[in-house]
């Protein structure tokens, strides 16, 4: 098995994240979050909502509709150029997305490159391509009551679009909030919520899932410092990836996307990519999206997109710095760091080595038996102190002590507290370290 595999078995067995809709055999591209899985992802959820808004002046905070008027995407050019190239093996009708399945070509490979990479099917071995085509990644929907039997006239009058990004529900708000909120540039305007992409080929776990959890941030800023306003998001993103979710600083690389692989809308991007247990992948984009948006939606809608700088009196419409970051393609990136095996008295442990603002639980506390009412009674009393002070914190007086622990380390809970008959004695406990596996004996006062 390889690391990947591990760390997929771990987050089903201990309720971290479950295959989409399981019961029915799964539905590719899409996870479940359990208990502890949701518990995670809300807590790196926070921490950036406090990070990149709440601790800050120039931040603010949107929450948009999924579904938006079908204009925005003709408006920003998803419906035009938001496509990955398809391509079908003729032989055997598997269909992939070519830039995935050959080495050395990029999302704008033609037919003919591809055909020189002599790239076998991977399903049935055989080497006969139909051409590349463009397979736009927009899930559709119907807005409204239509009916099987309306004409096609009816039909698309109703068609709607999930959003493949957060972003346009920002741009879309954005004279809202200037014409409200009065921000002083360069602001910031972010977003955290659903996006969907109806990937080609959903693979590795939850990194390329066909429906995922964005947080994202449109900084505007003057046209003419956008430069300096580029270098303070890069800084702001190695802050926040480093020392608040603890990504180790090796695994993560900056890598400068050349103008051909670039997003339609952007002039610069630099894409944070980490050392997944299956390799480097992208887990975040800085770009830099100059005007291209707040141009098209003042062309789309008629409205005047411009910003007025009191401060040295010049009117101008905005450009924007957008940093992008998938929560999911996070979330596996901090569990492939926590995740680890080690030895324990001779015998092979599995422990998530999650750092303490994320882990589902700070502490767990138990009774060393749970068949004696006043060990039980005097630990129920501990757990309520802690659960009033720390919140996330869970009761364990299942099996014996030695299975307690493996299951704590396996759900990354750094600390466990137990209550044994010394306890009704002089008031200590014991804290077992979920790292060292050492333990000390502490004054219940001092918890
Ligand atoms: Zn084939």
């Amino acid at each position: 098995m390889s690391k990947l595999d591990d760390i997929v078995s771990l987050c089903k067995r201990r309720g971290f994240i479950f295959p989409g809709s399981d019961i029915y055999g799964g539905f590719a591209g899409t996870w479940d979050f359990g208990p502890l899985g949701v518990t995670l992802k809300k807590k790196i959820m926070d921490e950036w909502w406090h990070y990149f808004v709440e601790s800050r002046d120039d931040m603010y905070g949107v929450d948009a509709a999924i579904i938006m008027n079908p204009r925005t995407w003709v408006a920003s050019g998803h419906l035009a150029t938001f496509a990955d190239p398809l391509v079908e093996c003729k032989e055997c009708k598997s269909r992939f997305r070519a830039d995935k399945i050959a080495d050395g070509i990029t999302e704008s490979v033609t037919t003919e490159e591809f055909l020189d990479t002599h790239t076998k099917c991977p399903v049935c071995g055989k080497e006969n391509w139909g051409p590349i085509r463009k397979f736009n990644m927009m899930f559709t929907t119907h807005v409204g009551a239509v009916l099987p039997d309306d004409d096609a006239e009816t039909t698309s009058k109703n068609l709607a679009y999930l959003r493949p990004e957060t972003a346009q529900g920002i741009f879309t708000n954005y004279k809202n909030i200037i014409d409200t909120i009065y921000p002083d540039i360069p602001f910031g305007l972010a977003q955290q919520g659903k996006a969907f992409r109806n990937e080609i080929s959903p693979r590795d776990f939850i990194l390329r899932d066909r429906e995922c959890s964005q947080m994202e941030i449109e900084y505007f800023v003057a046209p003419d410092t956008w430069e300096e306003n580029f270098e303070k998001m890069r800084a702001l993103q190695h802050e926040f990836l480093e020392k608040i979710i603890k990504l180790p600083a090796d695994k993560l690389h900056e890598y400068e996307v050349p103008a051909e692989d670039r997003a339609h809308y952007s002039k610069r991007t630099i894409d944070f990519m980490f050392d997944y247990p299956n390799g480097e992948e992208e887990l975040m984009g800085l770009a830099y999206r100059t005007d291209f948006d707040l141009q098209n939606i003042a062309r789309e809608s008629g409205k005047s997109m411009e910003y007025r700088d009191k401060k040295i009196n010049e009117t101008f419409v905005p450009h924007v710095i957008e940093p992008s970051i998938g929560v999911e393609r996070l979330m596996l990136a901090v569990l492939s760091t926590a995740y680890t095996e080690d030895e324990v008295g001779g015998e092979k442990r599995i422990v998530l080595k999650l750092p303490e603002n994320l882990a589902p639980y700070r502490f767990c506390v138990s009774p060393l038996l749970k068949n004696k009412p006043e060990l039980v009674e005097k630990a129920r009393n501990v757990y309520q102190k802690l659960r009033d002070k720390y919140v996330n914190v869970t009761w364990d007086d299942s099996g014996n002590i030695g299975k307690r622990y493996r299951k704590q380390d396996e759900i990354g809970t750094p600390k466990c507290i137990v209550i044994d008959f010394d306890t009704l004695e002089d008031d200590t406990v014991t804290i077992r370290d979920r790292d060292t596996t050492e333990q000390i004996r502490v004054k219940i006062s001092e918890l």
